[in-house]
């Protein structure tokens, strides 16, 4: 008997990265059986909760029905994926047994692991406690701003990898931006503690975001990792370490913080024979195939390639991951290579962006070209309403504007 859940090309996710991987080899080839396994019944724009966050973008245009995504002839069969068999090839589900394939993308994401931080889930979206890391809380964020009048705010970033690593700080710049105009900046002390050593990891970008804490009078903590939230009592605990490595555990007390958690790859991915050591997806980054399963390719949040982890990645990848797997299937050499491409809008201010675009190592790769360390009111015009519509209209769609690394 035949079986129904045959595919010749299976991918895990239904997100960013997936359907637009989905969306670019529906328009390469119309013929392939695709299907995508993805339990979620809601598709998230997520690079404008930040928006959200300082009241400058509708949250409800950043959530739309998955069945609206999900390309025209891709068949979306709603579980959740459980454990891979790859010398079966085959995909294990929660409730619609297996799916057989004879090529897997894997885009599932990466884990928000909110309950890493003791005390933290408890409390968010109350008592001061909020995150632009959730659907739900990236509003309750600005009613913080808009309603803190004196006090303390704290804002946190996690170890890395993170899903766009400027985000923690964008939610910085665009609240002290709020109580400046307001002119209550000066009753407000701002404080940023950041797991790592470094204000942003391409050093391009360092100074001209350094003017901004200034403007601000923003404090900077490197390594102090936020470990604990009380939230009634509105105290946060933080691991301090030292130059010799000695930590330190301090306590804070806060009138809001924003939190952003560590984040890891799901934990089926994790337990998975798919994984690296660090627990990724693990592929070739060049190419994006998997470097033990010929037949697998990996993209997206939950990929190993060292690029920064983002929608404006995602985008470049599914072009790469697209053609390389037709190139695969056809017995042809994979010529269409990753630079490592992400881009990381920092909202530094409200109506100015310094528009971080960067691939692997840190090199610059900008899409104009002009000084892209100039914080433009244009780039915030294209975070604002040009992105999101050649998210919704191009990425999703397989339409690839600009969206092809500029080695292929
Ligand atoms: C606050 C914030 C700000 C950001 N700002 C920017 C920005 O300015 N620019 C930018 O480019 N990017 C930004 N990003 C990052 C960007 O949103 C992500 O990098 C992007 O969504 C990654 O796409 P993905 O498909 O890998 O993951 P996701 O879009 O998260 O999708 C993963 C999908 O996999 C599904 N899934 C999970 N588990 C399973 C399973 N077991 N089986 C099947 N499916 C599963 C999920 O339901 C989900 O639909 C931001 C993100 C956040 C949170």
């Amino acid at each position: 008997m035949a079986n129904t859940h045959t595919y010749d090309i299976v991918i895990v996710g239904g997100g960013s990265a997936g359907i637009a991987a989905a969306a670019s080899l529906r328009k390469r080839n119309a013929r392939l059986s695709i299907a995508i396994i993805e339990p979620a019944t809601k598709h998230y724009y997520q690079p404008a909760w930040t928006l959200v966050g300082a009241g400058e973008f509708d949250i409800t245009k950043t959530e739309r029905n998955m069945a609206d995504c999900i390309p025209k002839n891709v068949t979306w069969l709603q579980a959740a994926a459980t454990t891979f068999e790859p010398e079966q090839n085959l995909v294990n589900t929660d409730i619609l047994g297996a799916i057989h394939y004879q090529y897997l993308i894997v885009a599932c994401g990466l884990k928000i692991d909110w309950l890493a931080i003791k005390g933290l889930y408890e409390t968010l979206g109350k008592n001061g406690v909020t995150s632009n890391y959730r659907f739900d809380l990236a509003p309750y964020t600005w009613q913080l701003v808009q309603n803190l009048k004196t006090g303390v705010a704290i804002f946190t970033q996690p170890p890395m990898p993170i899903k766009c690593a400027g985000a923690p700080q964008k939610a910085l710049y665009l609240s002290c931006y709020h109580w400046e105009q307001e002119g209550l900046l000066a009753n407000i002390r701002t404080e940023f503690h950041n797991a790592g050593g470094v204000l942003f990891g391409v050093k391009e970008y360092v100074a001209p975001l350094m003017e901004y804490i200034t403007r601000y009078h923003a404090h900077l903590s490197f390594n102090s990792t936020l470990v604990e939230v009380d939230g009634p009592n509105k105290k946060a605990w933080f691991d301090v370490k030292d130059e010799q490595g000695n930590v330190t555990r301090i306590e804070k007390s806060f009138d809001m913080l924003h939190v952003v958690p560590p984040q890891c790859a799901p934990d089926f991915i994790k337990q998975s024979a798919l994984a690296n050591s660090g627990g990724w997806v693990d592929v070739n980054q060049t190419t994006l195939q998997h470097n033990q399963f010929s037949n697998i390719f990996s993209l997206g949040d939950v990929c190993s390639s060292p690029n920064a982890k983002t929608a404006a990645a995602a985008r470049k990848q599914a072009v790469i991951v697209a053609e390389n797997l037709l190139a695969h299937s056809a017995k042809q050499e994979m010529t269409t290579l990753y630079n490592g491409y992400g881009s990381c809008p920092l909202t530094v201010e409200k109506g100015k962006i310094i528009l971080a675009e960067f691939g692997f190592d840190g090199k610059l790769l900008p899409t104009l070209p002009w000084d892209s360390t100039i914080p433009r009111k244009s780039n915030w015009l294209l975070k604002k309403y040009g992105l999101p519509w050649i998210y919704w209209n191009c990425m999703l769609k397989g339409r690839e504007w600009l969206a092809r690394c500029k080695n292929t």
